[in-house]
């Protein structure tokens, strides 16, 4: 690596904060209450939208909206598990299920990027170390985006600029030229003061005497044009020649994660350090990753963001180059529902406790894990006793957000209690009825009507997430 790509790679890691002295990095635990908590509140998200929808007559159920407002909340059988990892001890759910979704869920996110990782670096070692003669260069595109532009549009316009970059005779022959093997294109967002900001990095496996210089301008002149081509609007094209393709000469694993990491924008492993309410803030030059809306409650943002990704893989390798490498093709799904190592079953939990922790708002689900890995059976047991005692006072799901913006929190009993106080005179006039109708006797008492109701809905048990099948 030259001189000039060091600093730039520094200056990158710097602007992530990944070389800063003054921050501690955060623990795992407090790295996993985040990623769960911006989970929370995408699921409070997806479940406005899924009301809505539920109201327009588009769907019969909300929970239906988004498989991400499923994940680790809805169970696919009966109880759950909490199971330890043998090898590192830490705590996971058995038995709900898992969207597998790295736009939209920050757990799983994390998950399957961590294992991603591990592919792209074996497809580094190939490259390095099972053939001769060739190295990595690290391509980025980019092109200009504007705050008025819907997500949606530019995507559109950006896979048909690499459509038509990539069409033809003239590709073939840059291909050619630098002895092409294959690529590993990853997908990239984020949101800033231009609004959102698509690009890609590509790690392109070539023969070790590639001019990249020769190569970053043949590949910028043709990238220009198919831009143009594809309706996006290059206002500067002097900039366009100095900015939209980067490229770095012999690139290193670290480095290409490094890129990666741009997505880490929404940045626990810095930001949680310096308090939750610094989390990637979005007016900011940089941009930083979508995640961060979840952080500042932008729903009708998030929403485009989800609806615009949905199928939409982040990693892509070119034909035949995982086979090449040994890599197994293995779906986003099945890598987050994987267990990496052998793990014990520590509780069984019942049905009826799962729908308590659901029921208890933000952070009942990592204060069980945490609980778990510190004092076992008896810390579940004791935080289960907790929230089922009523003690611990926070949002339910669906007021998560309304909570945070300021609004009055209500307790879990207190949404219970007015959510019977609505349903009682309903359900009077609904039992009334029927036994109106198999008893013609004389009309009872409005008391007498609601005490019914209410014993009624008193026996009724605990309100349940819908029950889903399987669906991997
Ligand atoms: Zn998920």
């Amino acid at each position: 690596m030259t001189t000039s790509e060091q600093l730039k790679t520094k200056a990158f890691a710097d602007s992530l904060g990944y070389n800063a002295q003054s921050s501690t990095p955060p623990s795992e635990i407090d790295l996993r209450f985040e990623r769960y908590r911006l989970q929370y509140v995408a699921r409070g998200m997806f479940l406005n939208e899924g009301s809505k929808q539920v109201e327009a007559g588009v769907l019969s159920h909300k929970y239906n909206v988004h498989k991400t407002c499923k994940c680790l909340f809805t169970r696919y059988s009966n109880g759950v598990q909490v199971l330890q990892s043998n090898e590192h001890k830490t705590c996971f759910y058995g038995g709900l299920v898992v969207c597998g979704n790295v736009w939209t869920c920050p757990v799983c996110a994390a998950k399957i990027q961590e294992r991603r990782r591990v592919e792209v670096a074996q497809a580094f070692d190939y490259a390095y170390k099972s053939i001769s003669g060739k190295k990595v260069i690290l391509v980025t595109f980019t092109f200009p985006h504007y705050r008025w532009q819907k997500l949606n549009d530019l995507l559109y316009m950006q896979a048909d600029a690499y459509r038509r970059l990539r069409a033809g005779e003239p590709w073939k022959r840059i291909k050619d030229r630098c002895g092409y093997e294959g690529l590993i294109r990853s997908l990239e967002l984020t949101i800033g003061d231009n609004g959102w900001h698509p690009h890609t990095h590509e790690a392109w496996i070539v023969d070790e005497s590639t001019d990249t210089e020769v190569l970053r301008s043949v590949l910028t002149e043709r990238w220009l044009n198919m831009c143009n081509r594809a309706g996006i609007t290059v206002n500067n094209e002097d900039a366009f020649r100095l900015h939209a393709v980067d490229i770095i000469d012999n690139a290193h694993c670290s480095e290409y994660l490094a890129k990666q990491d741009s997505s880490r924008h929404w940045g626990m492993d810095r930001e949680l350090v310096k308090g939750s309410s610094k989390i990637g803030k979005i007016n900011s030059k940089s941009g930083v990753h979508p995640f961060s809306l979840l952080n500042e409650n932008r729903e009708s943002e998030f929403m485009e963001y989800a609806r615009a990704m949905r199928g939409r893989p982040q990693l892509f390798w070119s034909k035949g180059l995982k086979d090449k490498v040994g890599i197994n093709d293995i779906s986003d799904e099945e890598l987050a529902t994987e267990i990496e190592d052998t793990a014990d079953l520590l509780a069984q939990l019942k049905n009826e406790d799962w729908s308590i922790i659901v029921k208890s708002g933000v952070s009942a689900r990592t204060d069980i894990l945490k609980a778990a890995e510190t004092r076992g059976l008896q810390g579940i047991n004791e935080v289960l006793e907790k929230l089922t005692s009523g003690m611990k006072e926070i949002p339910s799901p669906d007021n998560a957000s309304s909570a945070s913006l300021g609004h009055p929190i209500m307790t879990e009993s207190e949404i219970r209690k007015k959510q019977l106080s609505e349903n009682i005179l309903q359900r009077g006039s609904e039992v009334y009825q029927s036994v109106h109708v198999v008893s013609p006797v004389k009309q009872p008492s409005i008391s007498a009507c609601l005490s019914l109701a209410q014993a009624v809905e008193l026996m009724k048990p605990y309100p349940q997430e819908p029950f889903v099948q399987p669906e991997h």
